[in-house]
């Protein structure tokens, strides 16, 4: 059998941004300081990720979606990540429209997305349908997807190499789906999608680019769920107030501000009162 053909070496820019997702998940991984080496470490690079020749997306809708389909076949078979690979029942690639007014993008499938296939099912899944309601939309107006397309193991934060394996699909499903806002759901979106290690908090309130598209950085509506991190019932209103204000300028961006309701702090409605959390 013929040998594989030795994928390009990755470019400065991929070096650089490998890099830059290594060293922020060891930032949220808690780790602070590094020691400087004079020896050089060996750079462990998946091939065929972003190595990959980027492909025009065809400009008709009903061209997209089929090109969209092709794609959602593909990663299905995908085996860049083994242990994800391995684990997973399905990967969870994205659902909704074309041309969207707006693409929400998570982090990760969990138990319930990986078993069902389609992602934010479970109880933060439950939670975001209930944003995009307040919003005004229906999931079926939106598109949703997730930084990456298949479940980590006991719903662990996608490591850098994991994203980096995946980043070739995100980038061509935002191409295909064209949304014209994107909506960034907790750190991991940020940090993978942005190519920040910014907190949210920092990253909250100002309009960001993706590829020239509008983002709006948001906690994750996990973080909304009463037992998530907080079972204080206070603090999960003042966190729903953060992400109904973060709606609202994204909201405005659409050219569809929100009138002042006189519940409006707390306009997001009731979590339920457990859940995974994922
Ligand atoms: N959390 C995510 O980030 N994505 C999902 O699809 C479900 C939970």
């Amino acid at each position: 059998m013929p040998d594989e053909p030795t994928p390009p070496p990755p470019t400065l820019d991929q070096l650089n941004r490998l890099l830059r997702q290594h060293l922020a998940s060891l930032e949220a991984a808690g780790v602070e300081w590094l020691l400087a080496s004079r020896v050089p470490l060996p750079l462990f690079i998946v091939p065929d990720a972003s190595t990959a020749p980027v492909e025009e997306a065809p400009d008709g809708p009903e061209a997209r979606g089929r090109e969209l389909t092709v794609l959602a076949e593909r990663v299905s078979g995908c085996a860049r990540c083994a242990e994800l690979a391995s684990a997973r029942t399905q990967t969870v690639f994205g659902v909704g429209r074309l041309d969207p007014e707006v693409c929400f993008v998570g982090e990760a499938p969990g138990r319930d997305e990986d078993a069902q296939g389609e992602p934010f099912v479970g109880a933060a899944g439950q939670m975001l349908t209930r944003i995009i309601a307040a919003m005004g939309f229906r999931r079926e107006d939106v598109y949703i997807c997730n930084i990456i397309k298949c479940r980590p193991p006991g719903n662990r934060k996608p490591e850098a190499a994991e994203a980096h394996n995946c980043r070739e699909y995100l980038e061509r499903q935002l191409g295909l789906v064209r949304p014209r806002h994107i909506c960034a759901l907790g750190a991991t979106p940020i940090t993978y999608l942005l190519g920040t290690s910014r907190s949210i908090r920092s990253m909250r309130g100002t309009v960001h680019y993706y590829k020239g598209i509008p983002v709006v950085c948001t906690y994750h509506p996990a973080y909304l769920l009463l037992g998530h991190r907080s079972t204080d019932e206070q603090e999960i209103r003042e966190r729903k107030k953060m992400v109904w204000e973060d709606m609202k300028l994204l909201l405005s961006l659409m050219g569809r501000p929100v009138e002042k309701k006189p519940s409006d702090d707390s306009s997001l409605p009731s979590p339920p009162s457990s859940g995974e959390g994922g």
